[in-house]
């Protein structure tokens, strides 16, 4: 448990929230702002900042619990589809920094998901700013 941490207060049970689902790694409650119908959080009971400090059984943990409510929501919910969402770092748009997976249902019933996609589709990049990206970012990955 970090100090001053909403999510590991939650964890806790020190903060009033709607709990969703609970193993022994991880943690999922509503989304106290959501998206859509059904938003919802996925924690790891152990604190990590953010995708980068997270230990990879806690990642794994917390990406199959999401998986498992995906499945969920699409059943109970009717959902037509999901977004998982990570934001890494304050430029990134996280606002909490205790890891989080947000599972987002999507509908084609707008009148239940407020998301809208932050980038426009179909606005082609230049092929060799690219192109250089992935020249730069492939050998570091050897
Ligand atoms: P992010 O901006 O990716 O760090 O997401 C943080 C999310 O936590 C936001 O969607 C908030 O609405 C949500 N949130 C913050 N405090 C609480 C809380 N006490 N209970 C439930 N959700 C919360
Ligand atoms: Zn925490």
């Amino acid at each position: 448990m970090s100090d001053q941490c909403v999510f590991c207060e939650i964890v806790a049970g020190k903060v009033p929230h709607a709990k969703v689902f609970e193993d022994d790694m991880t943690y999922a409650f509503m989304d106290i702002n959501p998206a859509s119908d059904g938003h919802l959080l996925v924690v790891p009971k152990r604190h990590s900042k953010d995708l980068l400090e997270i230990p990879a059984d806690d990642l794994t943990a917390v990406t199959l619990t999401a998986q498992r409510i995906a499945k969920t929501a699409i059943k109970e919910l009717g959902a037509d589809g999901v977004n998982l969402l990570n934001c890494c770092g304050a430029d990134a748009w996280q606002t909490v920094f205790h890891f989080h997976l947000h599972v987002v249902p999507r509908y084609v019933d707008k009148a239940k998901d407020r998301l809208v996609l932050p980038w426009q589709p179909g606005v082609s990049g230049y092929a060799d700013t690219i192109t250089a990206l992935a020249d730069q970012l492939s050998p570091a990955l050897d």
